[in-house]
């Protein structure tokens, strides 16, 4: 098996509150990426800088960011789809993505889509999130830090400006290179742009003290949090049902919580993020975890206060009219 530590620079619409293609709101200018043998030493690199072909000029926050012109992207840029087979190609049949953050992985995914080839990535993928992995070595497991300031912790060498491909994709690497084995293999991550389509589809996944499910999609919010898969909380150690202390409550549009208590192994928080296919479907990503009492008390005071707040908006809405 081999490590793709690769990292993405993109151009967004020259007018940002009018997005030209709401399909491609980013469109990938540059592909950087190392790959790492099963002991994480470099075994080779890729670079390809790509031909815009949606938008035609650079956005200037786009290239304050990332030093890349029109001109000369025009001029070396290979076309998207070219690039993309380049690069699956160089990355092999045993090949683990590795990138800073989410996004990436996301927007390659959506570029691909854009140009009908899904089929070079089919997902839902597992993957390694090296921001999140270094958070939880390094720190404190929820803070997210920039590349340079995760290269500064370490004290790695600068020898190339940051926000391009290939210098980026070679720091993630190294940084990645420093996190210890168990970590990297019991904090992976799943993307599920690709999300899953039918009940046969839909993910379980079992970590120590978590488990994470992914769900097929729904027509609406209301359909997704009203399936029982969705909102059932066995507990994440011994699997076994577990008795509701709160009901599931939304904080926002997008999420929800709840606390169950398993008899053998204390309380179990529920946490459910409502994500939105870009055909406008919707599904839920649920992580069911451990917590002790005072996690519990402080998720039961967030939901009094919610309540009180919604119910003193209640009253002001109906007094106004
Ligand atoms: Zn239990």
């Amino acid at each position: 098996m081999d490590y793709i530590i690769f990292d993405l620079e993109w151009n967004q619409c020259p007018d940002e509150r009018d997005t030209k293609d709401p399909h491609l709101p980013f469109e990938i200018v540059e592909i950087g990426a190392v790959k790492l043998n099963k002991d994480r030493e470099v075994a080779s690199e890729f670079h390809r800088m790509i031909k815009p072909e949606v938008y035609h000029w650079i956005n200037s926050r786009t290239r304050e960011i990332i030093r890349l012109d029109y001109q000369s992207l025009r001029q070396k840029g290979v076309p998207f789809p070219q690039a993309a087979r380049d690069f699956f190609a160089w990355c092999g049949d045993d090949a683990r993505f590795c990138t800073w953050g989410d996004q990436d992985l996301l927007e390659l995914q959506r570029n691909l889509k854009y140009y009908d080839l899904e089929s070079l990535l089919p997902g839902p993928l597992k993957y390694y999130n090296v921001q999140k992995l270094f958070s939880i070595y390094y720190e404190d497991g929820r803070s997210r830090r920039s590349l340079e300031y995760a290269v500064d912790l370490l004290g790695l060498a600068k020898t190339e400006g940051f926000h391009r491909a290939l210098a980026d994709a070679h720091y993630t690497a190294a940084l990645f290179a420093r996190i210890g084995e168990e970590c990297i293999h019991k904090n992976f991550s799943i993307d599920a742009y690709q999300n899953p389509k039918n009940k046969r589809e839909e993910i379980h996944i079992f970590y120590e003290d978590r488990v994470k499910f992914i769900s097929r999609e729904f027509a609406s919010k209301e359909d997704a949090i009203a399936d029982r898969e969705v909102c059932s909380t066995a507990c994440p150690r011994c699997h076994r049902p577990t008795r509701r202390k709160i009901r599931w409550f939304s904080v926002n549009a997008r999420r929800y919580f709840s606390v169950s208590m398993c008899p053998e192994h204390g309380y179990v928080k529920g946490k459910v993020r409502m994500k939105k296919t870009d055909d406008g479907m919707f599904f839920v990503e649920k992580t069911t975890s451990l917590i002790d009492e005072e996690d519990a008390e402080r998720i039961l005071e967030k939901k009094e206060l919610l309540c009180a707040k919604r119910r003193l908006h209640r009253r002001s809405m109906s007094e106004r009219y």
